[in-house]
């Protein structure tokens, strides 16, 4: 058992608390000791062996955080710093995002992801739905997949897999040491976290 991980969630809007719950199961599944809390102050980034950056509102996420914090993540992934992004998350690690009814916003966008979304893709919140995926990196049984406003990739870089398509639209993707959702994964089951733990942590 590989002992004292410490993995953080991005603190500062989403659902923050579904993110840590699902990483908690995972984490005991994989028989991973550590600690997994939010985070939103750089000094806490600095020290993180993973992140995860939860679903919420990307452009809200966006306008929240500081030059210090947004620099402390870009350096951290830069370093092969294992990240999952999920939904809004994916957004802000994406490198591009528009959206089809208010165009493109001027949101701080990591670019870690060489991505460019389409945000709110399937529509507005009522448009939100759930369905079950094949992800063969998971492996054979469907995966739950909860879309609220959720983004579509529509343009990925040469380096960017396709982990997940909805009909024929992209909605997860890795490269290197980040993988990112359309879709919300704590809301379904925790097999795509434990997928993220047990590559982050090479287990
Ligand atoms: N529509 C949101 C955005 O563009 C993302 C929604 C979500 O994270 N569930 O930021």
């Amino acid at each position: 058992m590989r002992n004292s991980v410490n993995i953080g969630v991005l603190g500062l809007q989403g659902d923050i608390e579904e993110n840590i719950i699902c990483t908690k199961s995972a984490m005991k599944k994989a028989r991973l000791n550590g600690e997994i809390k939010a985070v939103r102050y750089s000094e806490d980034i600095e020290k993180l062996d993973a992140m995860i950056i939860p679903g919420g509102e990307s452009t809200v996420m966006s306008s929240l955080i500081s030059a210090k914090v947004f620099q402390s993540i870009k350096t951290r992934i830069s370093e092969g710093m294992p990240v999952l992004g999920v939904c809004a998350g994916m957004i802000l690690l994406s490198k591009g995002a528009y959206d089809r009814v208010v165009g493109e916003r001027k949101q701080n966008l990591l670019s870690a992801l060489d991505i460019t979304v389409e945000r709110n893709a399937f529509g507005r919140q009522n448009d939100s739905f759930e369905t079950y995926l094949n992800i063969p990196l998971i492996g054979k049984s469907k995966i739950r997949a909860i879309f609220i406003r959720a983004p579509v990739v529509k343009e990925i870089g040469k380096e960017v897999e396709v982990v997940a398509k909805f009909e024929d639209k992209i909605v997860a993707v890795k490269q290197n040491n980040i993988i990112g959702t359309s879709f919300h994964p704590e809301l379904g089951d925790d097999k795509l976290f434990l997928l993220f733990v047990k590559r982050a942590f090479k287990i």
